[in-house]
């Protein structure tokens, strides 16, 4: 049978597009519909305007710092309708970017809502396209629970567009989108509280990371609250929010942004019309090939929810281009040893197993950790301390985790997750020679 097209993708976001883009290099012929805006989430309300964000956010911190090195700098202010302009007119360029990568890649780019409607077809502003495969990668959504007053609440897709900076801001949740905005918030002046349901904020990272995290963001002046949940919202006279907390306890606020946690993207996808599995967290189920439980309709990224990251869905696009019109080089996925970074102030970036993951998987451990102020902060009065952190095998000598909390993090952590992933020892780390003067040269020191 003929199909309109080899691949027929939903969604312009970090998967969709490039699964579209090798496809098509690949010589497919290959649609991509997108409804919304292209380069889907980290381009637009992810990762790359909340890095933007954070390094406004920082420069409060190096403008503070910058006396202890003789710059004076006077009268310090800061406009958030700047920083949000400049930061939109980045992602309107990047928009372009992404829309250029497409169309000179020779994908047919169709800028509408697309709906699935059998095994083959899909449809888009009302015109039907059949393809032989069809890829879905719509992402994912803020979710927020439900109680009473939760329409007076923002997620990050709200915050990224603020007209102003809210003088008081309530952040409730403990990932990583929480810790990052209650720092972008901070930083740029507001008075803010995070509040997390648990003992402590941050789980499945490292547990010496988590408390060292916690204690720098308190330095800093962000209040955290854990074992904290909002029960109710109400909004008062004059436009402000006070939360009812479960334990009773009312705070006032002017803004309160909920980071709970992103849900698939599903909505108006036709999935009812198809017999498509999902798992039992509602993120479409696929088989180790991406395939859904209708074969020719495979699925990437954050609506299968393996690990919701960027670099993951490109990972996992380049797989299906691969394995649908380049089998010869078409390579798994490796989930294990995924490094991360969050862009919290400080940075926290870790690779491999926790100490608490590497223990219960059986091995038995060496520690070595270390804690000290980075020379940048010397000649300042900060208090601010780095801590670095090797999970290594006693039997096996391997190095099982890193994990770093301070400047850069994530920076550094890029080269260790290549040495983990080749399977270095401490013995490999140890004969490395250090970049001298550096804090990532701690990792390669730690006797
Ligand atoms: P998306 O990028 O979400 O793309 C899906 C696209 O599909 C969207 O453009 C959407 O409009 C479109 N779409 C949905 N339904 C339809 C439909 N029916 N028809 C047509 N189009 C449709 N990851 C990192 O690695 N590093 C970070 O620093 C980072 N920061 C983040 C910060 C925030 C605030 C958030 C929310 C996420 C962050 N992430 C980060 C996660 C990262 O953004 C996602 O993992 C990544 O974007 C997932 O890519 P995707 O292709 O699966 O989906
Ligand atoms: P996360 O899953 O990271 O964190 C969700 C947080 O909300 C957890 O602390 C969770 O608590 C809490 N929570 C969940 N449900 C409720 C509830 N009903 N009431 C109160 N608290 C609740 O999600 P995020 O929204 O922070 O981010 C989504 C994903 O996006 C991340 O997991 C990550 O994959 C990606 N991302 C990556 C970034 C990066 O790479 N730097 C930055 C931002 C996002 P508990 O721990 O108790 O379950």
């Amino acid at each position: 049978m003929a199909y309109d097209f080899d691949l027929f993708v939903i969604g312009a976001g970090s998967g969709g597009v490039r699964a579209a883009r090798f496809a098509a290099s690949y010589g497919a012929r290959v649609a991509v519909a997108e409804s919304r805006y292209l380069g889907g989430t980290c381009v637009n309300v992810g990762c790359v305007p909340k890095k933007l964000l954070v390094y406004g956010a920082h420069y409060a911190e190096d403008i503070e710092q910058a006396q202890g090195f003789g710059w004076t700098v006077d009268n310090k202010t800061f406009d958030w309708k700047t920083l949000i302009a400049n930061k939109n007119r980045e992602i309107e360029r990047l928009n372009g970017i992404y829309k250029n990568l497409l169309v000179d890649s020779g994908v047919t780019l169709l800028q509408a809502h697309a709906r699935l409607v059998d095994a083959h077809t899909v449809e888009v502003a009302g015109t039907r396209y059949s393809a032989e495969h069809i890829l879905v990668a719509t992402g994912g959504w803020p979710h927020v629970p439900d109680f009473p007053g939760n329409e007076h609440v923002i997620t990050s897709n709200e915050a990224f567009y603020l007209d102003a900076l809210p003088r008081r801001v309530l952040v409730v949740g403990g990932g990583y989108i929480a810790v990052e905005f209650a720092s972008i918030f901070h930083g740029c002046g507001a008075e803010t509280q995070l509040l997390y349901r648990g003992e402590l904020f941050m789980r499945g990272f490292d547990g010496s990371l988590r408390d060292h995290l916690k204690d720098e963001m308190i330095k800093k002046g962000v209040d955290l609250q854990f074992n904290a949940d909002i029960a109710r919202i109400d909004k008062q006279a004059d436009g402000s929010l006070l939360a009812t907390l479960k334990d009773g306890r009312t705070l006032a606020a002017d803004c309160i942004f909920y980071a709970t946690g992103r849900r698939p993207m599903l909505d108006n996808l036709g999935l009812d019309q198809l017999d498509i599995a999902l798992d039992k967290r509602g993120f479409i189920e696929v088989d180790d090939r991406y395939r859904t439980s209708v074969p020719s309709i495979l699925a990437i990224g954050d609506v299968i929810g393996r690990v919701q990251l960027t670099p993951v869905a490109l990972a996992e696009g380049m797989a299906v281009a691969r394995q649908l019109f380049k089998p010869e080089e078409y390579r798994p996925v490796d989930y294990n040893t995924i490094a991360t970074a969050v862009f919290s102030l400080p940075n926290v970036a870790t690779v491999g197993l926790t100490e608490e993951q590497a223990r219960e998987q059986g091995h038995k451990v060496v520690l070595f950790e270390s804690r000290f102020r980075p020379m940048k902060l010397t000649m300042t009065q900060s208090l601010e301390r780095s801590l670095m952190k090797l999970v290594v095998d006693a039997k096996t000598d391997k190095v099982l985790g890193c994990h770093m909390a301070g400047p850069d993090a994530g920076e550094i952590m890029q080269g260790l997750a290549v040495a983990l992933k080749a399977g270095a020892t401490k013995r490999v780390f140890d004969e490395t020679i250090g970049i001298h003067p550096t804090a990532a040269e701690e990792f390669v020191t730690m006797r």
